[in-house]
């Protein structure tokens, strides 16, 4: 079975080419070819020879993942879902917003976390997904796109948790940030996480420059925990701490996202406590009323959502209430995959 070419670091297809083909700059050629032109075989790499080309299809293919559904919502985003080479199905989510787009990409098969809100935590965790499967989700929007700088943003936060992947996400996110790679800006590039502390701390220990968004979801750990079991092994106390601790450079922020949940997590009390954990760490609170899933949730009333804002940005914290978009192609993590299964 041929390998995912993106599962290769640069250097190992240096190594690779060199073993077949010593002509210069072939690397630079074969990079371009794959990252910026995002070309699904190698037949289309016309500037190499046809027998370099039959050998490396033999050996590598660039386009590992099957395309089974795609679904457009009204509203500007859509959902494509993926089938692996085992199939597993992956998916991923394309954005729109004023003429550019933002990538959400999934990091694991299913996700074991349990968030009680979270249609991905259903099934429970089938598989970490390798660095080349989640670079392979690039790839394949900028193919249904047509160009590559379509992209605009990437967020790892589609099915998952990124920072219990670490060991494929960051060797992804270095191929995503490489000029030679898709060639993001660690400004454009976003990873979310439920809370694994510890992912937190070797994220900051990284250096990549990405910003971190953290799904807090609460202001007391009693809550937190009902909805977010992480919340029972790293309570609120820890995870403000290593939000704190995160390197940020001028002007970057943490993002806190906060699905509002009707009677459970949306008064003004609940507001308080949150502007209380929050105060002097650079951010910005999106507030998101909560897809109507599976579990046993109601959004948030608009004006409940509006009074919660009012509440963080009288204490001086950012806040924003996004509409939660995309709901008739279930676009909310893991919705496309769970009624595909
Ligand atoms: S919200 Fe994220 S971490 Fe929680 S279960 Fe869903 S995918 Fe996993």
């Amino acid at each position: 079975m041929k390998e995912n070419f993106f599962d290769r670091s640069i250097d190992e297809l240096a190594g690779i080419l060199g073993d077949l083909d010593q002509t210069p700059y072939r690397l630079d050629q074969v990079l371009n070819w794959a990252y910026v032109r995002t070309v699904p075989d190698f037949s289309g790499m016309t500037n190499l020879s046809a027998d370099l080309r039959e050998k490396l299809s033999d050996i590598l293919d660039l386009d590992p993942l099957t395309l089974v559904d795609r679904k457009r919502s009204r509203d500007g985003i859509e959902k494509l879902l993926l089938s692996l080479g085992d199939g597993e199905l992956l998916e991923t989510v394309l954005i729109q917003e004023k003429g550019y787009m933002t990538q959400c990409l999934s990091t694991q098969a299913g996700c074991g976390m349990g968030c009680t809100f979270c249609e991905s935590a259903r099934d429970g965790l089938s598989r970490d997904l390798t660095r080349g499967e989640i670079l392979a989700q690039v790839a394949t929007a900028s193919r249904v796109l047509g160009n590559r700088r379509r992209l605009r943003n990437l967020v790892f936060m589609g099915m998952g948790e990124p920072l219990k992947n670490l060991d494929e996400v960051v060797p992804s996110l270095e191929i995503i940030l490489d000029s030679r790679g898709f060639d993001f800006s660690p400004r454009r590039v976003t990873v979310s996480t439920c809370g694994w502390v510890p992912g937190i701390k070797r994220l900051s220990d990284e250096g990549l420059g990405v910003n971190l968004a953290i799904s807090l979801n609460a202001g007391d750990d009693g809550t937190r925990s009902e909805i977010m079991p992480v919340n029972r092994k790293y309570p609120i106390k820890n995870l403000i701490k290593a939000a704190r601790e995160y390197p940020l450079s001028n002007r970057q922020r943490i993002t806190f996202e906060y699905v509002l949940i009707d009677g459970l997590n949306d008064s003004d009390d609940d507001a308080m406590k949150v502007a209380g954990l929050l105060k002097g760490i650079p951010c910005k609170v999106n507030l998101i009323p909560c897809n109507e899933t599976s579990a046993d949730y109601m959004p948030s009333p608009e004006a409940r959502s509006t009074a919660f804002q009012k509440v963080l940005l009288d204490s001086g914290i950012l806040a924003t209430v996004r509409s939660s978009r995309g709901s008739e192609i279930g676009a909310a993590c893991g919705q496309l995959r769970a009624s595909s299964k």
